[in-house]
This record gives structure tokens, C-alpha cells and sequence, in this order.
């Protein structure tokens, strides 16, 4: 059973790549700002909490954002997994654990971490801020996005890279389908 993070900077494509990956090895997939996007529409409470913090560029506490994962994960239980925007802080990879080692998926993990450069993030997100208008695509949520990203979400890859042989990094630069055979390829060899 595959589960599998894939990992990287806001506008690195994890979304795109996610749903490819998904169809290709028939995953469970689950994108929490996508969740969370739904309850902003939807104007839920949660929604409208989220949405103060989300357009400010700051994380959605790990409190919700966990029970969000532990509700998919028990949804899904005969199902190997794809979490997309998930683990960003080091709490939430921590409790992760627990809920990978109580299903039985604590030996069945990869983490993909998808590598682009900052200033090729900042000109994608732009881009998509014209095409979708995401309310947290301009530029000074996008700098937030990133600074928060540098200091909650690096240290989780620091995290996974202290196991063995769960971590592996992908260049995002190139072609979609460049970025999709190699991670194909990470996946099929492990
Ligand atoms: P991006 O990849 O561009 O950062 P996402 O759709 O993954 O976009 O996330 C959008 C926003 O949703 C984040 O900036 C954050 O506010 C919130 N969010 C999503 N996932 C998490 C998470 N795991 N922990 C905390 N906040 C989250």
C-alpha cells in the first residue's frame, strides 16, 4: 500500500502532480487548503475562521487541520493515501505518526518533495492569481505564504530526512511531465 506526501512550496505544483499521481496509482487523495477553500464557499464556521487567517497568509491551527487527516485516513481505511499540503508544521507531522502507525501505514511512507526556485514560485503564483483569482495570490499574502513556509514547514523536511529512506526531492522546474515521470519513478522503485 503506497502513502505517499508530497511535499513543497506553495505554486511548486502539487496540486497538478497530485492528481495525475492519483489516477496512476489509484490513491485516496486529500488537499487540506482544498478542504478548506470548500468551507470558505460554503461558508461554514470553520470557513469563515479560516478565511480571516488563510487571506493573512498564516497556517489554520494543527488542532483542525489534524482532525481534518484523522477523518479522511479512517474514511479510507483499505486505501493507500496522498496528502497534499500536509504535514506543514512539525506538530502536525508528529501526529501524523501516531495516526500512520495505528493504521498500519508507518512502513508503506514516501515523501516527495517537489524543488522550485522562489523566484519561479512568486511569477507561478502571480500567474494563477490572474487565472483563478485565489484571494491568497497576491503578492503580500504570497510573502507571507512563503515566510511561513521557510520557518513551520522547512523543518518538517528535515523531519522525514531523518529516516531512512522515506525523503526524496524532485525538480519542479521543468516540464509537468518531467516532474511526473520522476516522481513515478521514486515511486515505483520504493
Ligand atoms: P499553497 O500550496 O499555495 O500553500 P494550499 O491550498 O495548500 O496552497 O493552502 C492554502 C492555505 O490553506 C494555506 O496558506 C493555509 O492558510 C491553509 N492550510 C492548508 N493546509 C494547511 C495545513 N496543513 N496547516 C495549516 N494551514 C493549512
Amino acid at each position: 500500500m503506497k502513502n505517499i506526501i508530497l511535499f513543497g512550496a506553495p505554486g511548486a505544483g502539487k496540486g497538478t502532480q497530485s492528481k495525475m499521481l492519483v489516477e496512476k496509482y489509484d490513491l485516496a487523495y486529500i488537499s487540506t487548503g482544498e478542504i478548506l477553500r470548500n468551507e470558505i464557499k460554503n461558508k461554514t464556521s470553520l470557513g469563515l475562521k479560516a478565511k480571516e487567517v488563510m487571506d493573512k497568509g498564516m497556517f489554520v491551527s494543527d488542532d483542525i487541520i489534524v482532525g481534518m487527516i484523522t477523518n479522511f485516513i479512517e474514511k479510507n481505511h483499505n486505501k493507500g493515501i496522498l496528502l497534499d499540503g500536509f504535514p506543514r508544521t512539525v506538530v502536525q507531522a508528529e501526529e501524523l505518526d501516531d495516526i500512520l502507525k495505528n493504521t498500519h501505514r508507518e512502513n508503506h511512507l514516501l515523501v516527495l518533495s517537489l524543488n522550485v526556485p522562489k523566484e519561479e514560485l512568486m511569477r507561478r503564483l502571480l500567474k494563477r492569481a490572474e487565472i483563478e483569482g485565489r484571494t491568497d495570490d497576491n503578492e503580500q499574502t504570497i510573502k507571507e505564504r512563503f515566510n511561513q513556509y521557510e520557518t513551520k514547514t522547512l523543518p518538517v523536511a528535515e523531519f522525514y530526512k531523518k529516516k531512512q529512506g522515506v525523503y526524496f526531492e524532485v525538480n519542479g522546474i521543468g516540464t509537468l511531465e518531467q516532474a511526473f515521470v520522476h516522481l513515478c519513478e521514486i515511486i515505483d522503485k520504493n
